[in-house]
């Protein structure tokens, strides 16, 4: 059983913030040894931008834009967000027919008799559908479009890193946590970030099943001695919050699922609370024994 004196910690926690859902997680923070972070909206702001824009010889860039926009109307994804705000336009949403969410890769999205598929370089592959290679160099997410089964461009998007998340990382690295990353963004975007950051281990070009497994990995490796933390905020970081020893939750922009399957919620969505919920979990320990 956990001392009375978490319950105390609990309040001062609240008053900075931070939702600790039981006393047990207040103690269970004071011997973590991972801290695995989402990317997308937990290290980074989960706020893109289109830079650069690549079509096939059919197609303008605005054209492109058009299909992308329209493709991606029904999509809460935040890559979508910043297609249609990049379109800026009016978008005729009734003209949408089919449309279908593939996990971790894109969508797709049927109207005008077209079947639009937007996404991971993957995702066309999967549908036998060639790929040119790419023309621009540097870093950024790349969105491919198909327009009925062939290749008509893609959009290279970036987000830029939260305020306050590198130096949460070498906290955690200078008091001997490790710190680790995992996201279904590709390798390359997966690298950069973790290479500014100063994070230790990543994963890039995951599926949220596979985030699953690698959690359960770090646990293993710990044989139970230390806990490990997963930081998260999509839908689909649900279950791999679940299984944390401990689920941290971006509670502003988080997702219901996310904030539900939490055990702790930072209400103000900044990586540092983690630091703070640590500090404030120690501090109560220290005071009740
Ligand atoms: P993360 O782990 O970064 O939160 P997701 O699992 O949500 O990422 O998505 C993984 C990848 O799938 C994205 O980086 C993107 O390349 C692609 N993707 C997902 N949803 C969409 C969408 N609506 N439109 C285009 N691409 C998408
Ligand atoms: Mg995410």
């Amino acid at each position: 059983s956990v001392p009375l004196g978490y319950f105390g910690g609990i309040g001062g926690a609240s008053r900075h913030g931070i939702l600790v859902k039981g006393a047990n997680y207040l103690e269970a923070l004071t011997s973590v040894k991972t801290v695995i972070f989402d990317k997308t909206g937990t290290l980074t702001q989960g706020v893109f931008e289109v830079n650069k824009i690549e079509t096939s010889k059919h197609y303008t860039e605005e054209q492109l834009l058009e299909i992308a926009a329209t493709a991606e109307v029904h999509s809460s994804h935040p890559i979508a967000k910043s297609i249609r705000d990049k379109w800026g336009k009016a978008i005729d949403s009734a003209s949408i027919t089919h449309y279908e969410e593939i996990s971790g890769k894109g969508i797709r999205s049927e109207f005008k008799g077209k079947v639009v598929l937007a996404g991971k370089k993957d995702l066309l592959l999967q549908n036998s559908i060639e790929v040119p290679e790419l023309k621009t160099k540097g870093v950024g997410t790349q969105v491919y479009i198909a327009v009925d089964g062939e290749y008509a461009g893609l959009l290279i998007i970036s987000d830029r890193s939260k305020e306050g998340a590198k130096e949460t990382v070498a906290q955690l690295n200078q008091a001997g946590i490790a710190t680790v990353m995992l996201t279904g963004d590709q390798h390359n975007v997966a690298e950069a970030v973790a290479e500014q950051l100063g994070i230790q281990e990543y994963h890039g070009d995951l599926l949220p099943e596979d985030k699953v497994t690698w959690l359960e990995n770090y646990q293993q490796k710990l044989k139970g001695k230390g806990k490990v933390v997963f930081v998260g905020d999509g839908i689909n970081d649900a279950p791999v919050l679940i299984r944390a020893d401990i689920g941290v939750a971006m509670g502003g922009l988080g997702s219901d699922a996310a904030i539900e399957a939490a055990d702790v919620v930072l209400m103000e969505d900044r990586p540092d609370k983690l630091v703070s919920a640590m500090d404030i979990a120690r501090f109560t320990k220290k005071v009740i024994w």
